[in-house]
């Protein structure tokens, strides 16, 4: 239930499907608010695939959906802000 009042917290979210991504780094280049980075791990193709490594500073901005050339990635708005 909201209140009206300013909400705390991360105001946006990324989903990441790793097994349709390619490893290129677009989205941990292109993200505006550094909130990606390589993960340690590979994806059943053998790409080393981002994670959210800062998931508190995403705006939902999906800048890095816009980038990705595979569809492996986006973001969304997670709640509104009332200001
Ligand atoms: S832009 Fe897409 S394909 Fe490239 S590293 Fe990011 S999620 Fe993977
Ligand atoms: S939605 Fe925007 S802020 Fe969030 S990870 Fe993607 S590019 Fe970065």
């Amino acid at each position: 239930m909201s209140d009206g009042k300013k909400t705390r917290g991360p105001r946006g979210t990324v989903t990441i499907n790793p097994e349709l991504c390619k490893g290129c780094g677009f989205c941990i280049e292109f993200c505006p608010s550094g909130v990606l980075a390589f993960s340690d791990t590979f994806n059943d193709k053998g790409y080393h695939t981002p994670q959210a490594a800062r998931p508190e500073a995403c705006t939902g901005c999906d800048l890095c959906g816009a980038y990705c050339p595979d569809f492996a990635i986006f973001g969304s708005l997670k709640e509104k802000v009332v200001a």
